[in-house]
């Protein structure tokens, strides 16, 4: 679940480092509002990510454009402004 629109992950609305089952460590993409996770053990539990990881992820593009498009989006539907910076952190 996202720690900040509390949406429900699902296998078509994530983005996963790695394909099929989660990982610990993989990093998720929130399509409802573009918050970046990272999955704990067992890859069941998402949380957000450290400073470190934080800084690391917004270093791929790739990344920060997934992010900023589902945040967009999430502003536009929401009726509410984006979030400063990226909006995804
Ligand atoms: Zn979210």
């Amino acid at each position: 679940m996202c720690w900040r629109c509390q949406e429900l992950f699902q296998t078509e609305t994530i983005m996963s480092a790695s394909r099929g089952t989660p990982v610990e460590g993989d990093v998720v993409i929130c399509v409802g509002c573009g918050a970046l996770s990272v999955y704990e053990r067992g890859g069941v539990k998402v949380r957000r990510p450290n400073p470190l990881e934080e800084a690391d992820l917004i270093s791929d593009p790739d990344v920060v454009s997934a992010a900023r498009a589902a945040h967009a989006e999430w502003a536009r539907r929401t009726g509410q402004r984006p979030l400063p910076g990226m909006g995804a952190l």
